[in-house]
Parts: structure tokens; C-alpha cells; sequence
């Protein structure tokens, strides 16, 4: 059996892939890296596709377990957030959507599609509250503020390989780290949909990827029918109190290496944002 002990919560975006080339590389001593996927058709298919095509591969030629894992159900299939999400007659908004003052709402899916899932293997694998895994998680010193926002769970020790590091790294120097790898940098991580995504990347996905950026215009209009029916106010995945739509113009092309959102969503596994 594999051992738990020592995990990454690998979440498919930069520092969790620089940790991934750390521990390749015997820098950090992390075996195992598990990926919690929202599901497939949630999780942006540029993180799926990273994933499958360097990420992967990587890992096992460098002796290093990465496995994905889905939240099931009881009989065993494979529920995903989208599912959850669009399921007919659902009352469930699990989305940290956008109410009418901007702020995002509560929301669920942190806690049952990644951190459950998470939690559901280490338990399998034998950790418990007297033989805690150590899990990392990749949080990098330009956003060490995250670092609070981390609730331990009782069958894990949560670590910061990154800030832990000497010196402690920046996303720079984990962009750095992988590119001296030979891997292309990948691209942020999250649900396609995620309402916490900043408006230049809605701005971003509506220029680059405007077919996704429809069914995420097409997602606002399903549960926003679904919230008159119930006599609800309507709720926005951008924080402009509108659809998505009016909201977000295209973005304007950007020279590459200029991008400096650091706004770090679901890369380091957990979406705790
Ligand atoms: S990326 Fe957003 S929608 Fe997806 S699980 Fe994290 S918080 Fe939820």
C-alpha cells in the first residue's frame, strides 16, 4: 500500500508544480501527489490537459506517485461539481456565486470535492487523528496570507514546502523551477466556472476561449431560472451585478511573461481563496 505519510495536495497550477519538480528532483521528499478533480467537465480543460500531457508523464518518469482522484458516490460513480450544479429540480448552489453587492456567497464544493476527497484517500491510506499524514501545500510567499485561511483537518499536518524552502520562493521562482525542468509553465487552476476568477481572466477566457466563456454566460441563466422559480435574487459569477455578458469585455492582448494576477484559486488544491 502506498504510504500516506508524506502527500502534496497538488492542485495543477505553478507552485504545485514546482513542487512536483522538487520533489522529482530530491529537493523535497514528497512520494505521493494527489490531484482532488472537480470533475471533468468543471475543472478548466487547460489544467486537465496539463495534467495528462507533462504533469503525469513527469511524475512517473521520476518515480513519483500522482493520482487523481474524484469524489464518488455511495454506489461508486463519479459525481462532479458541474453535475452537482446542473442537476434538474437542485436546490444545491455550491459555487461561491456572486451576490447582488459583489461578494461571493458560501459555498461547498471546497470542502466536498477537494478537501473530502483528499481527506477520503489519506483515511484509506492510514492516517488518522494518532498517525497524522503530512500533507503540502503549495503556497508560495506572495500570498502567505493564505496560509491562515487553512483549517487542519485532524488526520493531516498541513506543511509549506515552499515557505518552508531557503530562501522561501516566490510564483516567480516556481515559474523558474519548472521551466529549468524542461515544462511549460501551467495555466491557473480552478473550476472553468469558478465565480472567484478576477474579471481580467473572465476578460481573458471571453478572448482566448469564447466557447466556454458562453456556457459559463449559459450557467448564470440556468440558475438564475432556477432562483426566480424559488423567489430568489439573482446571482452572478462575475462581481458586477449583471450577466457575465454585459459585465466582461474581451481582454486586450497581453505580452507574454507580463501577466501578474497571482490570485491563486484552486492551484494549490484546496481553493481555500
Ligand atoms: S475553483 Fe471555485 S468552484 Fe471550483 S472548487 Fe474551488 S472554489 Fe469551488
Amino acid at each position: 500500500m502506498t504510504n500516506p505519510a508524506r502527500v502534496i495536495a497538488y492542485g495543477g497550477g505553478v507552485q504545485s508544480t514546482a513542487l512536483l519538480v522538487l520533489a522529482a528532483t530530491g529537493r523535497i521528499n514528497f512520494p505521493v501527489f494527489l490531484f482532488a478533480n472537480t470533475g471533468n467537465d468543471s475543472e478548466d480543460p487547460a489544467t486537465l490537459e496539463y495534467l495528462q500531457r507533462y504533469a503525469k508523464p513527469y511524475a512517473t518518469a521520476h518515480g513519483i506517485e500522482l493520482h487523481e482522484l474524484h469524489r464518488t458516490r455511495r454506489d461508486g460513480t463519479v459525481e462532479t461539481l458541474w453535475g452537482r450544479l446542473t442537476r434538474a429540480g437542485s436546490r444545491s448552489l455550491p459555487i461561491p456565486v456572486r451576490m447582488s453587492n459583489g461578494a461571493p456567497g458560501t459555498r461547498s464544493c471546497t470542502s466536498d470535492f477537494k478537501i473530502r476527497v483528499l481527506g477520503k484517500w489519506l483515511k484509506q491510506h492510514g492516517a488518522n487523528r494518532d498517525k497524522p499524514a503530512t500533507v503540502g501545500i503549495g503556497i508560495s510567499l506572495d500570498e502567505i496570507e493564505r496560509v491562515n485561511r487553512r483549517r487542519a483537518m485532524p488526520y493531516e499536518i498541513p506543511v509549506y514546502p515552499l515557505l518552508d524552502h531557503d530562501p522561501p520562493l516566490r510564483r516567480h521562482d516556481c515559474a523558474r523551477i519548472i521551466a529549468a525542468a524542461e515544462l511549460p509553465i501551467p495555466p491557473k487552476s480552478a473550476c472553468w466556472f469558478c465565480p472567484l476568477k478576477p474579471p481580467r481572466r473572465w476578460g481573458e477566457m471571453r478572448r482566448d476561449r469564447p466557447r466556454l466563456f458562453r456556457s459559463a454566460c449559459e450557467l448564470e441563466v440556468i440558475l438564475n431560472a432556477r432562483r426566480r422559480a424559488l423567489g430568489k435574487d439573482p446571482v452572478w459569477l462575475s462581481r458586477y451585478d449583471r450577466p457575465l455578458a454585459d459585465a466582461i469585455p474581451a481582454a486586450q492582448q497581453t505580452l507574454p511573461g507580463l501577466d501578474a494576477d497571482t490570485g491563486g484559486l484552486c492551484d494549490n488544491g484546496s481553493c481555500f481563496t
